[in-house]
């Protein structure tokens, strides 16, 4: 079955009011070359209710980068999925390796935040990968495996339908050090094969994004592979004419 190409642009804590207008009119200006690629932004929280007017009534869709496990109450600092709809959210990234390491994000935690997600009616985009570290030591499979698996184990495969994985080695994000497409694509064809051996017909369906130091210029290749579906991208996505690049890169 052909998956459509989906490319996600993952913001980050980066921008001002006035350089994310002018990163939206400018992804905006070129839309029109983009033929093949579904295309989703995901700025910072408090930058939705700008971006948002700015991208309705076009084929951008709009993500947030993180969200609470609570539906409302005494969380100060958190962000709850009813609020991200309430500002046109589609989709909201879990579990990015950012927050896993950094705020220590466990695989319990992330499976949840998956599933109040889908219970909002957000589509998550769950990411999953491994350190240099486990690389090193051949336990990318494993690693990979524990983090679908807890969502799984939550939530059973059908919530995979409704959703989108990104595999993000960790060493390759932000690092310049792109996976190659044939590591890639390996890793990505386990994640498959995986949620195959419980449902073939949504590992045939589900979008599986790469993410790490993609770029215009490795962009064609990565999504070229038969079990790479577009890409998760953050470095890229803060410059117009580059995040388009990769916007085009589908054939
Ligand atoms: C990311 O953080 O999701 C990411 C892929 O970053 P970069 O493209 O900068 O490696």
């Amino acid at each position: 079955m052909a998956r459509q190409i989906l490319v996600a642009g993952n913001w980050k804590m980066n921008g001002s009011r006035d350089s994310v207008k002018a990163l939206v009119e400018g992804i905006k200006a070129g839309l029109g070359k983009v033929s093949k690629s579904a295309v989703t932004i995901c700025p910072s929280y408090v930058f939705l209710a700008d971006v948002q007017p700015m991208i309705a009534g076009t084929a951008i869709g709009l993500g947030a980068q993180n969200l609470s496990t609570e539906a409302a109450g005494a969380f100060t600092g958190e962000i709850s999925s009813a609020m991200l709809k309430d500002f046109a959210c589609q989709s909201v990234i879990v579990g990015h390796s950012e927050r896993r390491s950094l705020y220590g994000e466990d695989d319990a935690l992330v499976a949840k935040k998956y599933a109040v997600a889908r219970a909002a009616g957000l589509t998550p985009i769950l990411c999953v990968g491994e350190t240099l570290e486990e690389r090193e030591k051949g336990i990318t499979e494993e690693v990979v495996a524990r983090q679908l698996d807890a969502v799984i184990a939550l939530e059973g495969v059908a919530a995979l339908a409704e959703g989108v994985i990104a595999y993000e080695p960790v060493w390759a994000i932000g690092t310049g050090m792109t996976a190659s497409p044939e590591q890639a694509q390996d890793v990505h064809a386990f994640i498959r094969g995986r949620i195959a051996e419980r449902d073939a017909g949504i590992a045939d369906k589900v979008q599986i994004l790469y993410g790490g130091s993609v770029k215009g210029s490795n962009a064609a290749e990565l999504f070229s592979k038969p079990d790479i579906d577009g890409g998760l991208i953050g470095g890229a996505s803060l410059d117009a004419e580059d995040f388009l690049k990769i916007c085009c890169a589908a054939s």
